[in-house]
């Protein structure tokens, strides 16, 4: 897995003069166009860009071959990839991700880092429980990697079925030392989850597993793993960590539609006369020149054409003519979505990219739009 600790060492290795070259690629394999080594066209087609925007470049020429041989050799697993290479400093490198990332392609003093940086920022991080009534499984999931960390097994033997109705008082006593028998386990289940969250910290809590023992479980949680159950639901005790992963994912990603589509409700809810929001391509980009975007919305997978002033660096509407500011010529941006994020995040605002019915809220809109700071 790819951790801070490999990023920082890439960062600190390249703060040099001599330029590294970064790329981000799509290698995810339930995409059909990624089977087959699609990335490496992918790849080739970035570098090809990036030899466009540089001119020749023996380094840069270097450098990209040396990629598309780390490329070449990669057997995908993950769903993006990290490629950093430095010739000058003998440094080539590939890291698989369990996260996606836009694909791009720098050729630049430092590797270009942020996108993961900024990944694992927003990436929260789950403490999950698989419990029954007698056995407990931990795992926690970080940039979309689980990992399992104990299995507790408890003494609580199950309950029998009296045979006659004579052993009633007996069974009563026997269905009595079973249920402390469970609460005890709940309480070792605690135990370890308060260990785990010492150890590998996490943002919230997922309880799954058997219906009574994770609605015991749940009602015994002290306050501050209280506040970071997020949900709980059924799962077998017997679940691959494949599994259990892919139920905390698919949580993750209603959780984010949920919240997506409060956002825009909130947007929606400034889009008058005098609100603090503003929608549609010449408005934002309009926003974003005067430096009152405090959030930038637009719909995943949006295209938006627009164009820059060489002079005064003004956004404009249209990709040709003169500038609205200093009358000066206008060139048309390529990725203009990306390059508007950017400009939004330097200003320390923030963006947000939004999918599902929040995405297909958005499009009435024209599918950007942005709250404003006043
Ligand atoms: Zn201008």
């Amino acid at each position: 897995m790819l951790g801070r600790g490999v990023l920082s060492r890439l960062h600190t290795l390249t703060q040099q003069e001599t330029l590294t070259l970064t790329l981000y690629l799509d290698i995810d394999q339930n995409k059909p166009a990624n089977r087959k080594h699609g990335y490496l066209v992918q790849a080739e087609a970035l570098l090809k860009d990036l030899k466009a925007t540089h001119g020749s470049d023996r380094r840069l020429a270097d450098a990209s071959r040396r990629a598309l041989d780390l490329v070449g050799k990669l057997r995908p697993n993950g769903r993006s990839a990290l490629v950093v290479v430095n010739t000058a400093l003998k440094l080539a490198e590939l890291h698989e991700l369990q996260l996606p990332i836009a694909v791009s392609a720098h050729w630049r003093t430092g590797a270009f880092l942020r996108p993961i940086v900024e990944a694992m920022d927003e990436h929260e991080r789950y403490g999950v429980v698989l419990t029954s009534t007698e056995r407990a499984r931990l795992f926690t999931v970080d940039m979309g990697e689980i990992v399992e960390h104990e299995d507790l097994v408890s003494d609580t033997a199950s309950r029998s079925r009296a045979l006659g109705a004579d052993q009633w008082r007996s069974q009563k006593r026997h269905d009595r030392r079973h249920d402390e028998a469970v609460a005890l386990h709940a309480k070792r289940v605690i135990d370890a989850l308060h260990d785990l969250v010492l150890h590998r910290p996490f943002d919230r809590l997922v309880v799954a597993g058997t219906p009574k023992a994770t609605a015991q479980l749940t009602r015994l949680l002290p306050r501050r793993l209280q506040g970071k159950l997020v949900r709980s639901f059924t799962m077998s005790m017997t679940a691959t960590p494949k599994e259990v992963l892919d139920g905390v994912l698919k949580l993750q990603q209603r959780m984010e539609r949920e919240q997506e589509a409060q956002l825009v409700e909130g947007l929606e809810a400034e889009l008058h006369d005098g609100g603090k929001a503003v929608a549609g391509v010449g408005p934002v980009l309009d926003a974003v020149n005067q430096g009152r975007v405090w959030k930038l919305f637009y719909g995943k997978g949006a295209t938006v054409e627009g164009g820059e002033c060489g002079s005064c660096g003004a956004y404009s509407p249209h990709a040709k003519g003169p500038c609205v500011y200093c009358g000066d010529e206008v060139t048309p941006v390529a990725q203009c979505l990306d390059r508007l994020s950017q400009s939004v995040m330097d200003m320390a605002g923030q963006v947000e990219v939004v999918d599902g019915p929040a995405a297909k809220r958005l499009a009435k809109h024209g599918s950007i739009a942005a709250l404003l700071r006043y």
